[in-house]
Formats: structure tokens, sequence, C-alpha cells
């Protein structure tokens, strides 16, 4: 039988599956799993080519290894352990997935197709304990943290949905939850999608975003990664800020530009500021110009994202002429700026719009320490 040890990363997090998540083990975990069984270490290469390379979804279709050893590791493991609640198509090719776990517990992930570019969007987290004011997926606060498998299952299972002949190209961790305050889970599983035995996706195609940690965006600075890092502004004074991202009252905006310019000049990787723009709240031409003053003289991209709508806020998209007057104003002051088109907007595009809105609702959340 496989050894707690190998359980051991995320044994908290799990209480309610017999089946040992395969995913949550590392290759030298499932090598020594199968070892202890008798089973030669090289099974395990071929079980995660069969999963990463060959989009396997069960151990029956693992055809070059013994039958009696396929229904063994059924017994034992879950390549995937969610539920499919949900999936969406948009007109513009954007598929977003509702997974349910095996705990209830709901959260999204989105496959975006643009040209031959082919980019996913994965969650950290059920539920998000930031409290961005605008936001379906912070409503509730967090209710856990997902395990690394359970980050990496979001990815099989978007690269699963595509066509044969499609290749999964970049990930951005913009989905539900803050990543920062989940790190050590999501590291190793960036690091198993950027490795050619796992999606092959390299560091560079990778972006984290948060909104904006700092002791966690040193600590990631430090590990000098070659992620890119994008982070939530929102706001150009800590005033406003903390209205619309109430983390920031204990944070404030120089500190995480402070925090965002040493991961630029440690790792030289590319830096993006996120201002999502609601209408009539951060909008407005001074702060535009507060917004230059800010960021003028900084090697940074600034997205600028009109907001979506999500039933039950009270926050809309921002006019046209408001949005082309911000624009000008920060083109004008030498930012480079550019407006993040909307994908999917008929299916709840919106990060957490669909968990809220599918049938089965929200599980109760509770308060996670981050
Ligand atoms: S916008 Fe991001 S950080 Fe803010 S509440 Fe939503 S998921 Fe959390």
């Amino acid at each position: 039988m496989l050894r707690a040890a190998a359980r051991t990363p995320n044994l908290e997090l799990r209480t309610d599956n017999p089946l040992i998540h395969l995913l949550d083990l590392t290759l030298e975990q499932l090598q020594q799993a199968l070892v202890e069984q008798d089973v030669p270490k090289y099974r395990a290469a071929q079980i995660r080519k069969w999963i990463f390379e060959k989009r396997a979804a069960s151990f029956d279709e693992m055809t070059d290894l013994p039958k009696g050893l396929r229904e063994r590791l059924a017994g034992q493991f879950a390549i995937f352990t969610s539920t499919i609640a949900a999936h969406q198509v948009a007109d513009d090719g954007t598929e977003k997935l509702l997974l349910q776990w095996p705990d209830q517990h709901r959260i999204e992930c989105v496959l975006i197709r643009e040209g031959t570019r082919r980019t996913i969007c994965i969650s950290t987290q059920v539920g998000c304990a930031m409290g961005c004011v605008f936001c379906a997926s912070g409503l509730d606060g967090v209710a856990r943290n997902l395990t690394t498998g359970e980050i990496i299952e979001q990815m099989l299972l978007l690269n699963r949905i595509q066509t044969a002949e499609e290749r999964l190209s970049n990930i951005v961790v913009m989905g539900m939850g803050e990543p920062l305050a989940n790190l050590d889970r999501l590291l190793p599983a960036l690091e198993i999608a950027s490795r050619s035995e796992g999606l092959g996706i390299g560091g560079r195609r990778i972006t984290i975003s948060t909104v904006g940690l700092p002791p966690a965006m040193d600590r990631l600075t430090a590990m000098h990664t070659n992620y890119s890092l994008a982070v939530s502004l929102h706001a150009p004074n800590d005033e406003l800020r903390t209205q619309i991202v109430p983390v920031n009252k204990n944070i404030t905006i120089a500190s995480v530009i402070e925090a965002a310019d040493r991961f630029f000049a440690e790792n030289g990787r590319r830096l993006t500021f996120e201002y999502v723009l609601l209408g009539e709240l951060n909008d407005r031409t001074e702060h535009a110009r507060q917004l230059v003053e800010l960021l003028r003289g900084r090697t940074a991209h600034l997205n600028v994202i009109p907001y979506n709508p999500v039933a039950g806020l009270p926050y809309r998209t921002p006019s046209r002429k408001a949005e082309e007057r911000f624009l000008e104003i920060l083109r004008d002051g030498g930012i480079n700026v550019c407006v993040r088109a909307r994908k999917g907007d008929q299916i709840d595009a919106a990060c957490g719009q669909l968990r809220r809105s599918a049938p089965g609702g929200e599980m109760p959340l509770v308060e996670l320490k981050v």
C-alpha cells in the first residue's frame, strides 16, 4: 500500500476521499509508492505520460500497463477527483468549467482561445479572503486552499476539452482565490506544468496574479522563478483602494509598488499592473492622472479591464466615453497601457459568477487566515 508519507503534503486539506489523488504526488513519490508494491519505478513515468501527454482520464486507457496493475492502481488512486458541475462555451471559443470537489466545494477554471494561443485561467482557493468589492469570488470569504493536485487537475481538464490539434500555451493564475496566499501548493503545480514531461508550458508563459501581498511577493522574488507577476491595483490612492480592495487597509499602495519594484529588479520579468475600471467609481480623470504619477518611469504594463457586471452587486461597466478619456490620459502620460478584452461575456466570465449562478449554489464558507 502507499505509505502515509506520500499523502503528507496536503493531508490536512482532504478528509473525504478514500482514494489518493495521483496529481498530489511528485514523480518521485509515485515512483516510491510503486516500488513499495514491487512495481518497477519506470511505470511512474509511463503513467504520467498517459495523463499529461496523452490526456488519459483513467488507468484503463493505459494500455501498455499490465491489466492487473491498472486494476490495482484504480483501487488506490484517483486521477481526477472533481466532477464537472457545469461546462459553458461562448461564441468566441472561451470555455468555462465549474468543478465540484468531493467535499462539495466548487471552483471555476477557464480556457481562452485567441488566435493560436490557448490560455488557461486557474483557481487556487475555494472563494477568496481578499474581499474585493466587485468580485463574485470573494463575496463569502474563503473556504479552503486548493491542493497541488486540484490545481493541476484544472489544467488537465482544460487540456482535455481542447481538440487533439490544440495545445495549451499559457497559464494565468487569475481565477478564484489569492494565489500568493496558497503559494506552497501553487508552486509545485506550476513546476510540473512547466516541465517538458508535464504540460511543457515554459515559466515565461505563466503569469501569477496578486492583489499585492508584499511578504509573499518578496518570497516569490527571492525564488528567482521566471514567472510573470500581475499586480491588481484597481485604484490610484489608498483611500479609494481600501474601499475597493479592503486588504489594502493594512498594506498600502506604496508597499505594494515597492514589492513589485523589488520583483522586477531581481527577476527582470515582465511586470503588469491590473486595473478593473468601475463605472463612476475609479474611472475619473483625477484617478487616471494619479495613476500616471504612480506608475511613471516604471518598466511595466498596465492592463485596464472594463468591469463585467455581477448580478447582485451595484458596480457597473464604465461608459465608453469615460473609458476613452481614462486611457487617453494614461497614454499621454507615457504609460504602457492596453485594454484587456473581455472574453466569454455570455458565460458568466467574470471570476466566481458561474459558481454563484449554477444550480447547487454555494457551500458555507469559513474564515481562513492568510
Ligand atoms: S478579485 Fe481576485 S483577489 Fe479580489 S476577491 Fe476576487 S479572487 Fe480575490
